[in-house]
């Protein structure tokens, strides 16, 4: 699934690949479709989770992946691996062609369009941005959410803070020692921002390629400590990992019983 890594890599090619291009075709099946044909691209960036294309126009291209999109590039006249039907957005430039299939969400967004203005507001600072507003992330937090969320809801919340997807919420979460259902209102500001801080770390060190890695010990235990691992020992106390379906999507969480204690969440409590 991709999460705020995978989308700032996919930036930064399509960047490579698109920008300054101008579109000798292009498509879009937004709420309608969208001709993009002579428009050229003037940057790729993402937000989090979200890939936005800005044309020279001002126009956005908002894309959101979800569980089931991906961005595949052919030459022109080439086979496409998915059906045809399935292109979300089809950019032709030169000899090459990009193709999002199976998009979750796609939008165009006018220059200065209250849409466009809503959907800044709507996302928190992206953990990957050069510089991160803390202060900014921590009130989100306040003010978003009930103090009795569960922290694993807290870190997937895009409008509190983007690029946390359901892979570092699990890792994260071991990393600090933190039970995934211990609640916001328990948490002080310091080791909130702790556990954003690491996203943050995490997610930095995994924008350069190569497999999502979250352990870097050179061993070949595994490049997580707890996602996946469901039933396995814990790769630092040895107890066996649980795993259940928590949260408000009911998403996979994997944590440590011994490394992650419940008791510590009834402390706080
Ligand atoms: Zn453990």
């Amino acid at each position: 699934m991709p999460e705020g890594d995978t989308v700032h890599k996919l930036a930064a090619y399509l960047a490579l690949e698109l920008g300054g291009r101008s579109l000798l075709a292009g498509v879009a099946q937004a709420a309608k479709t969208v001709d993009l044909a002579g428009r050229r691209v003037e940057a790729v960036f993402a937000q989090g989770k979200h890939l936005f294309i800005e044309f020279d126009d001002a126009s956005l291209l908002r894309t959101h992946l979800g569980m089931w999109g991906s961005w595949h590039g052919y030459a022109v006249g080439e086979a496409w691996q998915k059906p045809r039907q399935q292109a979300s957005i089809v950019l032709e430039v030169g000899e090459r062609v990009f193709v999002c299939f199976n998009a979750r969400q796609v939008e165009l967004l006018r220059h200065r369009g209250v849409r466009r203005r809503t959907l800044a507001m709507a996302l928190g600072p992206d953990l990957l941005a050069p510089v991160v507003d803390e202060a900014l992330i921590l009130q989100r937090a306040r003010s978003l959410v009930a103090a009795a969320t569960p922290i694993l809801d807290v870190l997937l919340d895009q409008r509190i803070a983007s690029g946390i997807g359901n892979v570092y919420k699990s890792e994260v979460l071991f990393l600090e020692g933190l039970h995934p259902l211990v609640r916001l209102g328990e948490l002080h500001d310091d080791r909130l921002i702790d556990a954003y801080r690491r996203a943050r770390d995490l997610l930095r060190r995994n924008t350069r390629g190569g497999p999502r890695v979250t352990r870097w010990a050179n061993d070949a235990a595994g490049r997580l400590w707890v996602y996946g691992r469901g039933r396995q020992p814990c790769l630092r106390c040895a107890r066996r990992l649980l795993l259940a379906r928590l949260g408000k999507d009911l998403r996979s969480t994997y944590w440590c019983p011994t490394c992650q204690p419940e008791e510590a969440k009834r402390v706080l409590t």
